[in-house]
């Protein structure tokens, strides 16, 4: 049987669980090599998927030390690198419920968000464009938000940060063609995905099911979105088939920005 990422050497940053774990999932499946990468260690995702299939390497995606160390090792162990997915990222809530308003937010808070977020995403295609050279060609997947495209009051440096990556993308995109590698650049915008991310705000108890209605209310499809559906587009991203896809956006948030659902009768 044949994958869709047949013989590519693949490195997922956030691998140990939620989007990136199913990415990493996805990829493996469809034929790759899986370099998955956090701050957490995976060795238990590994071992599930096979190590085969792929290995886990720690990389803090603010590090540039790593990311050198990490690129270093996959290109001589692996010879090459094809797709990087610049994957991990932070709300900023995960410690404690701190104001994240333009008003009140702190300084180091606004910063802490960025270097993951954005300083990760940079860095990560820094160093993809350095080792894809190697080939003149390869596919950059940054995971954005929905938050990157529209405003969220509560969530500054985040939306901030995720906007930035947009840009950022595209940025790379026209560099890479510019120069004349077959380096893709493309962001995935994905609304609310049910991941550990959520947890902290989901809490437990009876209130559960009532906060997760409440914070898909407005999203026309109802529900939150899985890890795998996001894994699926970057599946199609990451293969050949995607191969006049660059400095694109695709939205997957079940419809939350497709337009506004009132109706002429309630205008
Ligand atoms: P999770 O928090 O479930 O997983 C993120 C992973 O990234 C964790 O394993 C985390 O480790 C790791 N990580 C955090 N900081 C770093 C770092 N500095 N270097 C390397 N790894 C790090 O998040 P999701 O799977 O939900 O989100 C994945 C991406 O998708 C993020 O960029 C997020 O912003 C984006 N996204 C998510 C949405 C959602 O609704 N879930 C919606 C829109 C976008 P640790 O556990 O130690 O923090």
């Amino acid at each position: 049987m044949t994958g869709r990422l047949d013989g590519k050497i693949a490195l997922v940053t956030g691998a140990a669980r939620g989007i990136g774990e199913a990415i990493a999932r996805a990829f493996a499946d469809e034929g790759a090599f899986v370099i998955m990468t956090d701050i957490v260690d995976a060795a238990g995702l590994v071992a599930d998927i096979g190590p085969q299939h792929g290995r886990f390497d720690r990389l803090d995606v603010r590090d540039e030390e790593d990311w050198q160390r990490v690129v270093d090792d996959v290109l001589a162990r692996e010879h090459r690198l094809d797709v990087v997915v610049n994957n991990a990222g932070i709300t900023g809530f995960e410690a404690e419920p701190v104001p994240h308003d333009p008003e009140h937010a702190s300084l180091e808070d606004w910063r802490a968000v960025h270097a993951t977020n954005l300083d990760g995403v940079f860095l990560g295609c820094k160093h993809a464009i350095r080792a894809m050279r190697q080939t003149g060609e390869g596919s950059i997947i940054n995971i954005s938000s929905r938050s990157g495209l529209v405003g969220i009051p509560a969530a500054a440096a985040y939306a901030s940060s995720k906007a930035a990556v947009r840009n950022h993308t595209k940025t790379v995109a026209l560099y890479c063609a510019e120069q004349g590698l077959k380096i893709r650049s493309n962001s995935i915008h994905p609304g609310a995905v049910l991941t550990p991310m959520w947890e902290p705000m989901l809490g437990s108890g009876p209130e559960r099911k009532a906060r997760m209605a409440a914070l898909v209310a407005d999203t026309p499809l109802g529900r939150f979105g899985m890890p795998q559906e996001v894994a699926a587009l970057c599946v199609m991203l990451a293969s050949d088939e995607a191969a006049y896809m660059t400095g694109a956006e695709l939205t997957i948030d079940g419809g939350l920005l497709a337009g506004s659902a009132a109706t002429p009768e309630a205008d």
